[in-house]
C-alpha cells in the first residue's frame, strides 16, 4: 500500500487538537486504500499541545512527531517536516483545520494521475479581515511583477507533494525561508484544485502584521535583485537631474554672478539625496543581510525528540 504522510506543523494548538485527530481519523477511514502516517511538528509550544499529541500516539500507531528544541517558526517547522516523513506523498496542512482535510482525497486522485505538486486555492477566505485579503492581493502582485517564477496566487502551504518534489525541497537549506516560493521553483507537474478557507476552529492566530510584512519582505528579497535595480534606477535619475542643475547654477553664477541665495534648495536636495542614500543603503543591507545569515551555515532547526509511530519505514 501506498503511504500518505500528512505534515502539520503545530504551535500552541491545544485547543484545537482533538478536533483534528477526529477529522484525520475519518479521513483515514474513509481512504482505505492508502497508509496513513500522520507527522506532527511541535514548533516548540508553550502548552500542552506536545503532551495532547504524546498521549494520542500511545495509542495510534499512525501518528509520528518531531519536537523541536524550540519555535522556530512555521517555515522552518515545515522542513523539519519534511526532512522526516516517509510516505510516498506528504500533504501540509495547518493544524487549526482552516485548510480542510476532507481535501485530501482530491488531492490523492490528482498525484494518482500524475500530478506532482497538488495545491488548493483558496476562493474564499473566511474570518478574515478585508485589510489582510487586500493587503495579500498587493502583495502577490508585486512579488508576480519582480520574478520570472510563477508565483502561485491565494495559496498557501496546504498541498500534496510527491516523493520527488519533497526530495527536491529538501535540497532547499536557505536559513531565511520562504517556503511558498520554494514550491513554485522546484517546478514539477502541478495541478490547481479550489477550495473555501474556513476560519480557524480555534485558538488565535500567530500572525500578526509586522509578521507578514516580514514574510512578505522575504518574499521579495529572497526571490529577486529587483530592489537593488530600483535603488540604481532611483540612483541614477537623481544623479542626472543634480547634474543638470549644476550646470544651471554654474551657468547663472557665471553669467548673472551669485546673490547667496539659495539656503532653502540647498536644504531640499541634502534631505532628498540623503534619503534616497539611506533607502539604498537598507535596501543593500537587506541582502548583505541575508548573505551574512547564510554564510554562518547554522542547523536550519535542532530536535528535542523524534518519535516515529510505525517501526517498518517504507525508506
Ligand atoms: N505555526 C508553527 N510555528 C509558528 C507559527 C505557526 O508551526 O511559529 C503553525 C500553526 O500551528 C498552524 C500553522 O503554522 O498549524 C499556521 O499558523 P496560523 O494558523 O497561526 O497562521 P494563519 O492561518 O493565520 O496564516
Ligand atoms: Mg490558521
Amino acid at each position: 500500500m501506498k503511504k500518505i504522510s500528512i505534515l502539520i506543523p503545530a504551535y500552541n494548538e491545544e485547543e484545537v487538537l482533538e478536533k483534528l485527530f477526529t477529522r484525520l481519523a475519518n479521513l483515514a477511514n474513509k481512504t482505505k486504500d492508502y497508509d496513513f502516517e500522520f507527522f506532527f511538528i511541535n514548533d516548540g509550544s508553550k502548552d500542552d499541545t506536545l503532551d495532547i499529541i504524546k498521549e494520542y500516539a500511545e495509542t495510534d500507531e499512525r501518528i509520528s512527531y518531531l519536537n523541536l528544541s524550540r519555535n522556530f517558526g512555521k517555515e522552518v517547522a515545515m522542513i523539519a517536516g519534511l526532512d522526516n516523513v516517509s510516505g510516498d506523498a506528504t500533504v501540509i496542512i495547518d493544524a487549526d483545520l482552516q485548510d480542510p482535510p476532507e481535501l485530501i482525497p482530491e488531492m490523492i486522485d490528482w498525484w494518482e494521475k500524475g500530478y506532482d505538486d497538488v495545491y488548493a486555492r483558496r476562493s474564499s477566505r473566511g474570518g478574515e479581515s478585508f485589510l489582510k485579503k487586500l493587503s495579500s492581493k498587493m502583495f502577490y502582485k508585486t512579488l508576480q511583477s519582480v520574478t520570472r517564477i510563477p508565483i502561485q496566487k491565494d495559496t498557501g502551504d496546504f498541498r500534496l507533494l510527491d516523493k520527488r518534489a519533497v526530495e527536491a525541497l529538501k535540497q532547499i537549506r536557505e536559513s531565511q525561508r520562504y517556503t511558498k516560493g520554494y514550491f513554485s521553483w522546484i517546478g514539477f507537474k502541478k495541478k490547481e484544485i479550489t477550495y473555501d478557507r474556513d476560519p480557524r476552529a480555534a485558538g488565535q492566530t500567530k500572525w500578526n502584521y509586522f509578521k507578514l510584512i516580514e514574510l512578505a519582505i522575504e518574499g521579495i528579497v529572497s526571490f529577486s535583485t529587483a530592489p537593488l535595480r530600483i535603488a540604481t534606477f532611483i540612483g541614477t535619475a537623481v544623479a542626472s537631474i543634480a547634474f543638470i542643475y549644476l550646470v544651471v547654477i554654474v551657468v547663472k553664477t557665471i553669467a548673472f554672478g551669485t546673490d547667496l541665495a539659495g539656503y532653502p534648495s540647498t536644504m531640499a536636495v541634502i534631505l532628498f539625496l540623503g534619503g534616497a542614500q539611506l533607502l539604498s543603503l537598507g535596501i543593500i543591507g537587506e541582502y548583505v543581510g541575508r548573505i551574512f545569515n547564510e554564510t554562518k551555515n547554522r542547523p536550519l532547526y535542532l530536535i528535542e525528540e523524534l518519535h516515529i509511530g510505525t517501526r517498518k519505514k517504507s525508506r
